[in-house]
């Protein structure tokens, strides 16, 4: 076992208040979306159509999204947790806009972590003499929002002797993130168990009205932080994850939420006429929502593909090839892009990916601190997350939240890739 700080910025980045407050005041707006999306059917099954064709990974969570439904769903409380990513990107004129990168609906990490960057960066400003600075920082606790939010759903299962129930991966890398929501779960006498898709394969159960049960004690929440890769499954975590799934257990996210949160999804909200179909008579959540998005483009065979496929063949610097995978570190850029894009151009396998318009943020200078790697300067650009948590019981919202932020910044010569890719360091906001 190795224990290592996470890595984190010298110095808190500034932040434009304005698009600070945008990305806040949209967030329950997208809770709103993601969970009307999981629970529409016809929508998933048109959307992600093309996809499951040519990529497996989507295909097998979708078969099992489509067995729950046949046998009738036994959950009957809806817990998501998801974080909405934006970037600040920089127009010709300077100024800066809010734009999303994605919505990540299911393992969404680091709002146990985040929890203390304030308290450290507040620390270096004092230490540098900015005591006034320090003193503006935002307190920021993602880590009690999202047990709120899972102590909501565990209540609402109803069954005070039930257990929350991590679902972690098999080398764990970022525990102490899940231990600060764990400990906020604890502080409210809710017992959390942590198990592996390899302990539900083998000691798994469901009773008569499908209550899960692992070792003896009933779950009521299942807190999805695996199972978002396809390294994840083989054919045992398969017969796992349709367990879990099949349960009475409230899913966090259930496999529709998880769908809702793929790239395909997102490339189709921003279809013309989408988002008024999808949150019906909510004009203006439908144009907060709206305002946040780049350009987003369909792969799909046929004309519309062909054309934009030409059109980033020629200009690739101007936008980003993205697969159905999370996690960091599998979207195409720049020369690559053209030649991969080159390569299955005229082939099914185009439809995996969608193409993305780039982002380009203004750049600032900042030190990044990461255990064993030299102290430098470097030009930086940051990413900002905003955590939702939401609550649904059968069809009543019963909590609808924006639960706290995550500001991530990584040097500019990395295309891609997050905190635990190694390339972003946690970051503190200094709204200006
Ligand atoms: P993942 O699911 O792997 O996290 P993302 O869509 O978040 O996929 O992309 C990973 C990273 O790539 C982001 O954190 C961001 O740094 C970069 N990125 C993604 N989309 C864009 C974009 N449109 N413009 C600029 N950078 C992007
Ligand atoms: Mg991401």
């Amino acid at each position: 076992q190795v224990v290592n700080y996470a890595p984190f910025t010298l110095l808190p980045s500034a932040v434009p208040r304005a698009l600070f407050e945008q990305a806040y005041a949209v967030q329950q707006d997208f809770n709103l979306l993601v969970d009307a999306i999981s629970q529409n059917k016809e929508f998933l099954e048109q959307t992600l159509a093309s996809t499951i064709k040519v990529d497996d990974f989507t295909a097998q969570l979708f078969r099992i999204y489509m067995q729950v439904l046949e046998e009738g769903l036994a959950q009957t409380v809806f817990l998501g947790i998801n974080r909405s990513d934006y970037m600040f990107d920089c127009g010709l004129d300077g100024t800066a806009a809010l734009k999303q990168i994605e919505i990540n609906t299911i393992a969404a990490s680091f709002g146990g972590l985040t929890s203390r960057t304030a308290d450290v960066h507040g620390l270096v400003l004092k230490v540098l003499g900015k005591t006034k600075e320090a003193s503006r920082l935002l307190p920021n606790n993602p880590a009690k929002g999202l047990a709120l939010g899972i102590a909501k759903a565990w209540e609402l299962y109803g069954s005070q002797s039930a257990v929350v129930m991590f679902l972690v991966e098999e080398i764990q890398r970022n525990i102490f993130d899940q231990r600060c929501v764990e400990n906020e779960l604890w502080n409210r006498d809710i017992r959390v168990i942590r198990r592996r898709f390899r302990d539900v394969f083998e000691r798994g159960s469901l009773d008569g009205s499908r209550r899960l049960y692992i070792d003896n004690q009933e779950v009521a929440v299942v807190y999805y932080r695996e199972g978002y890769v396809p390294q994840t499954y083989d054919q045992q975590n398969w017969e796992a994850r349709l367990l879990l799934e099949r349960s009475r257990a409230v899913k966090c996210p259930d496999i529709a939420t998880q769908l809702a949160g793929t790239k395909k999804v997102q490339q189709e909200l921003s279809r013309p006429g989408t988002l008024e179909k999808l949150l019906p008579d909510r004009p203006e959540a439908v144009a907060r929502v709206r305002a946040t998005f780049a350009g987003l483009y369909s792969l799909d065979e046929g004309e519309e593909g062909d054309k934009i496929a030409a059109t980033a063949i020629a200009d690739p610097e101007r936008f980003v090839l993205k697969p159905q995978r999370e996690g960091g570190g599998n979207n195409l850029y720049g020369e690559e892009l053209r030649q991969v894009l080159q390569k299955i151009k005229d082939s099914p396998e185009r439809t995996s990916y969608i193409l993305m318009d780039k982002i380009k943020p203004q750049p600032a200078l900042n030190y990044l601190l990461r255990a064993h790697s030299p102290l430098e300067v470097s030009e930086c650009i940051s990413e900002l997350g905003i955590f939702g948590v939401y609550v649904r019981q059968g069809q009543e919202m019963v909590l609808n939240e924006a639960a706290g932020h995550l500001l991530r910044t990584k040097a500019i010569q990395h295309a891609d890739g997050g905190v635990a890719a190694g390339v972003a360091v946690l970051d503190t906001p200094y709204l200006v």
